[in-house]
């Protein structure tokens, strides 16, 4: 936990006489875990006033994995909402990975809890007839495509039957900054404007990132102060991807040029801002297998499923 004190010992918090627990370099000033607090939940604040992500009455499916993104996540909107009409319910895909998911699902459940947050969990096996792990038995393809095409699509059915407005993920600056680039390494232009959806699909519950602005570090260390760190294993699965190269890559590039991941992000959203008006986003249709919102008549979980041979498709 080496981290906790990213900050020189003794050094004051620069708002109070206690001790301070991180030193914000790019910001220039050290915390205590009050003031860190207090800094951390007005960021969260201000990042979902600024696009107005939420608004009175809405139902928000919050996703949450049991990892140390989705706790603070619900741990801080519970907090930020508190008060205001608006209802949280806690949604956990479990893909089915053996030797990781049950910690996280335990996690989950437990913050949920805690909360006092309605929680539903949702299986791939029940979903789909497989889990991740046999969907991906013998096949030459990155588990990770397989998970995030699956998980999107359970996770959009899930918040649709519960009447939620929008979804919320634990996407944090470090997620964001890695896939700005993982889309420029793979010259990716369109996937990359897609990013930023510029209105809302029809089928398509509307995502929002309330960390979006939050260093992975930090969410840590806010789940530390608070209390609500739980220790999970990273997944098996995911030295696998491409995903974890660029990970690697942006952390040591942050290292030496602290900054970086804030300024690929904010690079990005300039280019976006420009580029707004000139690239139209296409209509979605619905998949004609499962309803679910796609592109060309048939979605790409349905298109997966079919390779996996478990769904017949009509006509
Ligand atoms: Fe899924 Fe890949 Fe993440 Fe593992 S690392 S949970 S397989 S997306």
């Amino acid at each position: 936990m080496d981290f906790i004190f990213e900050c020189e010992v003794n050094m004051k918090c620069s708002s109070c006489d206690r001790q301070a627990i991180i030193t914000r370099k790019q910001a220039g000033v050290s915390l205590c875990s009050e003031h860190f607090i207090d800094y951390f939940e007005r960021t969260v604040y201000e990042t979902i006033a600024s696009t107005r992500m939420i608004e009175e009455h809405d139902r928000i499916a919050v996703a949450v994995s049991g990892g140390k993104d989705s706790t603070a996540l619900l741990f801080s909107l519970h907090k930020i909402l508190k008060g205001r009409d608006v209802k949280m319910v806690a949604i956990t895909v479990d893909e089915g990975i053996r030797g990781y998911r049950d910690d996280t699902i335990r996690a989950a459940r437990d913050i949920a809890g805690k909360l006092n947050v309605e929680h539903h969990i949702v299986s791939f096996r029940e979903e789909y007839g497989y889990s991740l792990d046999q969907m991906v038995i013998g096949k030459n393809v990155a588990p990770c495509t397989f998970c995030g095409v699956f998980r999107k699509h359970a996770l959009n059915r899930a918040a649709k039957r519960l009447g939620a407005d929008e979804v919320a993920t634990g996407h944090n600056l470090d997620d964001e900054a890695q896939t700005v680039m993982m889309n420029y390494l793979k010259g990716d232009y369109e996937r990359l404007m897609r990013f930023r959806p510029s209105r809302i699909q029809k089928g398509l519950v509307p995502r929002i990132k309330p960390l979006r602005a939050m260093p992975e570090k930090e969410i840590a260390l806010y789940c530390m102060v608070n209390g609500i760190f739980a220790e999970s294993r990273e997944c098996p699965y995911a030295d696998l991807s491409l995903r974890a190269d660029v990970r690697d890559m942006m952390n040591a590039l942050e290292s030496q040029f602290p900054g970086t991941k804030q300024s690929t992000v904010l690079g990005f959203e300039e280019i976006a801002k420009r580029e707004r008006g000139m690239w139209t986003q296409m209509d979605l249709e619905e998949c004609r297998v499962c309803g679910e919102p796609c592109v060309n008549g048939r979605c790409k979980a349905c298109e997966l499923l079919e390779q996996l041979g478990a769904v017949a498709l009509p006509g």
